[in-house]
């Protein structure tokens, strides 16, 4: 068993994430356009024939900008919460109602080899959910846009192997940058986004459950610094104990393209 976790987009002007096994795989929002989606695919080395559907987290365009396209050109179905469905209906375009796929927190269901998890985020858009993914014994999730940690959503990540983790902001950047004042405080309360040192907080806790590899994501443009976002996590996860690199694995995924082909394997399944 083998589980392929691939950000081909992270950041807060476009996602794309795709989770797959050997029958197959989802992507997990379309926030960039189309094309750019299927380039790093093909970067990625997965043939477009392997995607078997489209995961929406939520509403917001960085996350479904290209989801109308492809779910189109590709002829698979979207899977969104009905929350997510009322607002997203006119920025994705014309869905054949046989492609509307309706999801709920707390439900699982299967597609391409994998047992898939919805789970409710706390986020400023209707009904949002991130997504954890089992395949055999491996376990891999998908949370950001998260505006506070807790306890609902962490149980659902934890114990993953690997986690694309939101790490959105410095705060003092936010803070003295040039965002309006009410995108601040949006940003800054509990249903906006994690800051770098609430993810250094949420990555301990994560190594506690066992997960060896987290992958800060969604980093703001103007907010913050991929430097910045490591060495945060980096210094709580030192403090706590773990040496990164050695006992966690930690990285920053791109904004702009794709970050790498994470490939785990269930060396402990029967063959
Ligand atoms: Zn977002
Ligand atoms: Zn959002």
């Amino acid at each position: 068993m083998s589980l392929i976790f691939a950000p081909l987009f992270s950041g807060s002007s476009g996602n794309a994430l795709y989770v797959g096994t050997g029958a197959g795989g989802v992507l997990v929002d379309a926030g960039a356009s189309g094309r750019n989606i299927l380039a790093e695919l093909n970067r990625a080395g997965v043939p477009q024939s392997q995607i078997r559907a489209i995961l929406i987290t939520h509403a917001h365009s960085d996350h479904v900008g290209g989801a109308g396209v492809l779910c189109r050109r590709l002829r698979v179905p979207i899977f969104a919460t009905e929350g997510t469905w009322q607002e997203m209906h006119q920025k994705v375009g014309a869905i054949p109602q046989e492609m509307q796929c309706r999801v709920r927190a707390g439900e699982n269901f299967y597609l391409a080899g994998l047992d898939i998890m919805p789970f409710a985020i706390p986020h400023d858009a209707g009904e949002p959910v991130g997504y954890s993914f089992r395949a055999g014994r491996l376990k891999a999730a998908v949370a950001t846009d998260l505006g506070r940690i807790e306890s609902g959503w962490f149980d659902e990540i934890a114990g993953s192997d690997i986690v694309l983790l939101e790490a959105n902001h410095d705060v003092e950047m936010l803070r003295a940058g040039p965002y309006p004042y009410d995108l601040k405080r949006r940003i800054l309360s509990s249903r906006g986004h994690l800051s770098n040192d609430e993810a250094g907080l949420a990555a301990v806790k994560l190594a506690e459950t066992g997960c060896r590899t987290v992958l800060l994501g969604h980093l703001s443009k103007e907010n913050n610094f991929p430097d910045l976002a490591f060495q945060t996590v980096a210094m709580h996860l030192e403090n706590a104990g773990w040496i990164v690199g050695r006992d966690v694995r930690l990285d920053v995924a791109r904004r702009d393209g794709l970050s790498g082909v994470y490939r785990l394997e269930d060396d402990n399944a029967p063959v």
